[in-house]
């Protein structure tokens, strides 16, 4: 089955390790270094240390999922397929210690096909967040977890999980609390440089994605976005609501009916980010996951992972 092959980011020549780990056969790439899938493969064109090769286990895996694991000089940031998790070897205090660079260059974004990004913040929980990883994985759709450090730190084996399956990670807080992140720029990177050294604790790396609690709309004053792309950090907010965080217990049904609204016009014809929660409570996010899968699927969209390279969603 081809959902695992090879998928190809920058190029041999930028000297920036590239090639995603395992394949299925048959699946033609053009410029694909190695057929053999049991190796990154890519070391051997430059020299180039592991930083920057996406992980590829030595026993090639068909399941092993697909990821990439951004150059020590940041210059790999470039996508062939919009469902391939990006992540980072190091903390941003880290990379400021070693000397180099923190800031992310110009990057392009992805821009082919009809996508749509599942995103659930606030988790991970053990009977949420678990039950949306069954359904993601029977469906054969990755999407992306935007999950606070306090619960990370709570449930290390449900963030491993969704790491291991292959969905991207992002960073939400430590704690959620509006008072810590807003206006105060620096309390806001604060709190995702926590987050992060928590995440990497668990996983082994560090997300280069974040969603601002609340989002951005609201809290970022103009010092936002210069200091976080400073510090290397790309945010997200959405374009699609679910709105299953309403306060007046909005069911399965009215998620389904919100996404399937909001999912109509120009504004989504590309790139569709929907907000859901994954976080205790949310039971009916859940119920409504699979419809909610096969009606974006009825639509024409496939399916992404939030990365920097993902369009803003306006
Ligand atoms: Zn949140």
């Amino acid at each position: 089955m081809a959902k695992e092959w090879v998928k190809i980011i920058g190029s041999v020549a930028l000297g920036a390790a590239l090639l995603a780990g395992s394949m299925a056969q048959g699946v033609p790439d053009a410029g694909r270094p190695s057929e053999s899938g049991a190796s990154p493969a890519t070391g051997q064109a430059t020299g180039a240390s592991e930083a920057g090769t996406a992980e590829a286990p030595a026993d090639a895996a068909e399941n092993a999922p697909v990821r990439v694991l951004v150059a020590d000089d940041l210059s790999n940031l470039a996508l062939t397929a919009p469902d391939i998790p990006v992540y980072d070897r190091y903390t941003i205090a880290e990379r400021r210690a070693a000397g180099l660079p923190t800031a992310l260059p110009e990057i392009a974004p992805y821009r082919e096909g009809k996508v749509a990004y599942l995103t659930f913040d606030d988790g991970p929980d053990v009977q949420n967040t678990s039950a949306v990883l069954d359904i993601l994985r029977d469906a054969g759709v990755h999407a992306t977890f935007y999950v606070t450090g306090r619960q990370a730190q709570a449930h290390p084996e449900v963030l491993q999980r969704i790491y291991d399956e292959g969905h991207a990670i992002g960073n939400h807080s430590y704690d959620h609390r509006y008072e810590k992140l807003y206006p105060d720029v620096n309390g806001f990177l604060a709190e995702m440089a926590k987050t992060d050294e928590i995440i990497k604790g668990i996983i082994g790396v560090r997300p280069l994605i974040l969603r601002a609690p609340g989002g951005r709309i609201l809290h970022f004053t103009a010092a936002y976005v210069p200091a976080l792309q400073e510090s290397g950090y790309v945010e997200h907010d959405w374009n699609v609501s679910s709105a299953d965080a309403a306060p007046n217990h909005p069911i399965a049904q009215d998620f389904i009916d919100n996404i399937a609204g909001q999912t109509e016009g120009e504004a989504t014809a590309h790139t569709a980010i929907i907000l859901m929660h994954s976080s205790e409570g949310h039971e009916e996010t859940v119920k409504a996951l699979p419809e909610i899968i096969r009606l974006l699927q009825a639509k024409g969209y496939t399916f992404g992972v939030i990365t920097p390279m993902t369009p803003q969603p306006w």
